[in-house]
């Protein structure tokens, strides 16, 4: 569907972003459920770490949990070298615009009676940033970054078509300079040729500003198209974590397998062999199974399976990490 022109990372850069043992915890009629569960992953400056999973696996939480929107149960998250899990709230408050999220509707939550150039300059008003002056001209700055014309301040939100509706979120999410963009399904709701749209604008804005992003989807073409690496999560946890080459030319996971077994092929004729597509739904996260999660929905299961819980671990050689008893290599 896209055609990948994304830079790669040099290796060597400290992490920007270092997510340790991170656990969240929601309490419900139904009772508490960890929707995350004990997750480490690092990003590097100006790197694209794809999150992908299946829906309800926590991909969500963890990045409302690295953006600070929502309680750790345990772990910790550095930005910069900075835990912000021990922040004091004024210190917190100042260190939350390096991480900005983007949701799939970014304007869903926002006053719909404000303008766009007001609900762009709003985080500068928050953080007392410029003056009156500095703000409007940062306005028109960030539209002009994002595709926009200057006469987009004054519209309202419902005035603009799904795709601009992205990019006044993105510009209002860059309005304070982070570090790092949590994006959540930024695309899911845009045609296709839109969702190519700004999938280049992210690519060109990284590019200009060396921003880092976690780009959380559950379309695995969208995911190939925009990321430098990719995590693989299922129910709470991380189960695959490599470059994406890596991980296009050689899932190790059943899960990341059967993922990718799902893909409708166009040369399926030709190609060959492949892992089972994923069958049966995702587990209760009230009630996870025991032992490795995905064994009740993994075709080359095991005893061991149903007790014993894999570590992710990094195989021979490589940045490629699996959480299996049994990883296998397969061509997806
Ligand atoms: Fe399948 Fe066992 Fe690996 Fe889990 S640990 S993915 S059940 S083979």
């Amino acid at each position: 569907m896209f055609q990948s022109s994304h830079p790669v990372v040099p290796a060597h850069l400290e992490p920007l972003l270092a997510v340790e043992d991170v656990a969240v915890r929601f309490h419900s009629a139904r009772g508490a459920t960890r929707a995350v569960d004990g997750v480490s992953l690092s990003i590097r400056p100006g790197e694209t770490l794809g999150l992908v999973g299946e829906s309800g696996c926590g991909k969500t939480s963890l990045g409302r949990a690295i953006a600070r929107l929502v309680e750790l149960e345990a772990g910790s998250v550095r930005l910069g070298g900075v835990d912000l899990t021990r922040l004091s709230r004024r210190q917190l408050r100042i260190h939350r615009s390096d991480v900005q999220m983007v949701f799939q509707d970014p304007l869903a939550s926002l006053d719909p009676r404000w303008t766009v150039g007001a609900l762009i300059a709003e985080p500068l008003n928050i953080h007392r940033i410029g003056s009156r002056t500095e703000r409007r001209d940062r306005v028109a700055d960030l539209l002009a970054k994002v595709g926009l014309p200057p006469d987009a301040a004054a519209r309202y939100p419902h005035q603009f078509s799904g795709g601009q509706r992205q990019r006044i979120g993105i510009a209002r999410a860059l309005a304070l300079d982070p570090k790092l963009l949590v994006l959540d399904e930024p695309v899911s709701a845009l045609d296709v040729s839109v969702q190519a749209q700004i999938l280049n604008l992210l690519v060109d804005l990284q590019k200009q500003l060396g921003v880092a992003y976690l780009f959380i989807s559950h379309d695995l073409s969208v995911v190939e198209y925009i990321s430098d690496r990719v995590a693989v999560m299922y129910l709470g946890r991380i189960v695959e974590i490599a470059t994406r080459e890596q991980l296009w030319s050689s899932p190790a996971h059943p899960y990341t397998q059967a993922l990718f077994a799902s893909i409708p092929r166009l040369d399926a004729a030709t190609a060959g062999p492949r892992a089972a597509p994923l069958k049966g739904d995702l587990p209760s996260p009230y009630a996870p199974p025991p032992g490795c999660r995905f064994h009740t929905r993994c075709a080359i299961a095991q005893p061991r399976c149903r007790s014993v819980s894999p570590e992710l671990a990094a195989m021979p050689r490589t940045a490629h990490a699996v959480a299996c008893h049994f990883p296998t290599s397969s061509s997806a």
